[in-house]
C-alpha cells in the first residue's frame, strides 16, 4: 500500500498537562531525528495528534523505525485522497481490494473535522459502506469488533483513510527526564535497564570499564554492539570506555580477596560519577537486580552506594532473570550478552566474594589505595565514540571534554 500519511497517537504524554508543549516538541525531534534519512518527511506535531506527511518516502521502511520511538502509543498509516464522494467510493473499494481475502467482517468509521462537507459522518458510514458492499457483495458489515475498521476522516486539506492500528513503543519522548550514566557491561541486565531507562524518557550515555589486556577487544566490541541495539530508540548514544586495568591490578595488589568485588564496585561507582558530572548528567542507571550474586545483596549495595549521593536508578533492581531475558530477547540484545567473553568483573571475581562487607575494613583497604591519583589516569585516558543507529562507526574522540 502506497502510504501518504501517517497519524501518530500520544501516549501518556497526553495527561502530562503543563508539560505537554515540551513534550510534544521533543516527541517531534525524535521522530525527526529517528527519520534523518527520509528528508522528505515532514512533521506537523498538533496538540492531540502528530501527522507525518510521507510526500512519497517509503512507508515500510519508516513504520518499523517509528516503533521504536518511545512517546508513540500507536500510529495509523493512511491514504490521502481528494474530499469528493465519487473519489472516495473508489478509493475505499480500491482499499478494500488489497486487504479483503473474503473472509473478514468490516466497518467504515467516517469522521467530518470538516463540517462543511456535503455529507455528515453518519451518511458517509452509509455511502462507503455501500460501496464496499457493491464491489464485494459477500462481505459481512460488523459493528461490533469487525475484522477491519477502515476509518474515513474528513479534514481541511483533504480525506484520509486508514484501516491498521500499529503498536508503538509507549513510554516517555526520550530526553524528556534528562540525562543519566548507564553502567553498562557485557551482560543481559545493563542493556535491558539501558532499554527501561530510555523508555521513561531518559537520554543515557553508556560507561564501560574495559581492562586489557585482561579482557579482551571483543568484549569491548560487545559492549559496543550492546550500545547500537540501543541506539535505534535514540538515534545515536554516547559510548564512554574507562581504562580499568591499573585500578584492578591495584586492588588485586592491596586488597584481600574477600574485599576486591566491593572496592572494585566503589571504583567503578565514583568513576561513573566523575564522568557524569563532566557530562551534566543528573543520575546512574545500572542493571543490579537485588540478589542476583553477591555484589548485589542488599548490604552489598549499601557499602558500594556509600560513596556517592547521586541517585542511582536500578530498573530491573526487582525483576527475575526469567523476566529480564525475556525483555532482553524483545529487544533483540540476549543473544549477543550471552556471548561467551569475559568481562573486567569475571576476571578478578574473587572465589569467594563477602556478601556482608563490613565498611569499616572497606575504608581501612581504600587507604592502601592511590584513589585519587589512579581516578585521574583513568578520567584522562577516557575514549568517548557517538554510536549511531544507522551509521557503521562515527569516528572515535579523546577526552576532550573534561
Ligand atoms: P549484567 O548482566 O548487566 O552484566 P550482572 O548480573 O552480570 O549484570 P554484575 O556483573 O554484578 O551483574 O554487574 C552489576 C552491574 O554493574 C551491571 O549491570 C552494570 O550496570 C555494572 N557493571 C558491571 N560490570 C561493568 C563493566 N565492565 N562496565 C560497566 N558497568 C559494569
Ligand atoms: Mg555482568
Amino acid at each position: 500500500m502506497n502510504y501518504s500519511e501517517i497519524m501518530v497517537r500520544y501516549g501518556e504524554l497526553s495527561t502530562k498537562g503543563k508539560n505537554r508543549r515540551s513534550f510534544i516538541m521533543q516527541l517531534a525531534s525524535n521522530v525527526k531525528r529517528t527519520l534523518a534519512d527520509y528528508p522528505h518527511v515532514k512533521v506537523h506535531a498538533e496538540r492531540d495528534r502528530m501527522h507525518l506527511l510521507l510526500n512519497g518516502e517509503n512507508s515500510q521502511e519508516i513504520i518499523p523505525k517509528l516503533q521504536k520511538v518511545f512517546g508513540i502509543q500507536n500510529f495509523s498509516p493512511s491514504i490521502r485522497v481528494e474530499k469528493d464522494i465519487e473519489v472516495l467510493k473508489k478509493a475505499v473499494q480500491d482499499v478494500m481490494a488489497e486487504i479483503y481475502t473474503g473472509v473478514e467482517t468490516f466497518k467504515i468509521t467516517a469522521k467530518r473535522s470538516d463540517h462543511s462537507f456535503v455529507q455528515d459522518s453518519n451518511q458517509l458510514n452509509l455511502t462507503l459502506g455501500n460501496a464496499v458492499i457493491d464491489r464485494f457483495p459477500d462481505i459481512k458489515v460488523q459493528m461490533k469488533k469487525p475484522d477491519i475498521n477502515l476509518r474515513v476522516e474528513i479534514r481541511i486539506d483533504g480525506a484520509y483513510l486508514s484501516y491498521e492500528t500499529i503498536q508503538g513503543a509507549a513510554g516517555l519522548p526520550v530526553g524528556t527526564s534528562g540525562k543519566g550514566m548507564l553502567m553498562l557491561s557485557g551482560g543481559i541486565d545493563s542493556p535491558v535497564a539501558g532499554y527501561f531507562a530510555m523508555k521513561r524518557g531518559v537520554e543515557i550515555e553508556a560507561v564501560h570499564f574495559a581492562s586489557p589486556p585482561y579482557t579482551s577487544e571483543q568484549a569491548l566490541q560487545k559492549a559496543k554492539d550492546l550500545t547500537k541495539k540501543l541506539a535505534p530508540y535514540v538515534g545515536s548514544i554516547q559510548f564512554i570506555e574507562v581504562p580499568f586495568t591499573e585500578i584492578q591490578e591495584e586492588i588485586k595488589n592491596r586488597v584481600p580477596q574477600g574485599y576486591w568485588m566491593t572496592i572494585t564496585r566503589r571504583m567503578m561507582l565514583r568513576l561513573t560519577d566523575a564522568i557524569r558530572e563532566a557530562r551534566h548528567g543528573l543520575i546512574i542507571l545500572n542493571g543490579e537486580s537485588l540478589g542476583q550474586v553477591a555484589s548485589q545483596t542488599l548490604h552489598s549495595m549499601v557499602a558500594i552506594n556509600e560513596v556517592t549521593n547521586t541517585p542511582i536508578v536500578r530498573p530491573v533492581a526487582t525483576m527475575d532473570k526469567l523476566e529480564i531475558i525475556e525483555v532482553a530477547e524483545a529487544i533483540d540484545t540476549f543473544e549477543l550478552s550471552v556471548q561467551p567473553f569475559e568481562d573486567c568483573c569475571t576476571i578478578f571475581a574473587p572465589p569467594q566474594p563477602k556478601t556482608r562487607p563490613r565498611l569499616d575494613k572497606v575504608h581501612q583497604y581504600e587507604e592502601r589505595l592511590d584513589i585519587e591519583g589512579m581516578m585521574e589516569r583513568a578520567m584522562a585516558g577516557l575514549k568517548l565514540e557517538a554510536i549511531t543507529a544507522n551509521q557503521e562507526k562515527a569516528a572515535t574522540e579523546f577526552a576532550e571534554f573534561l
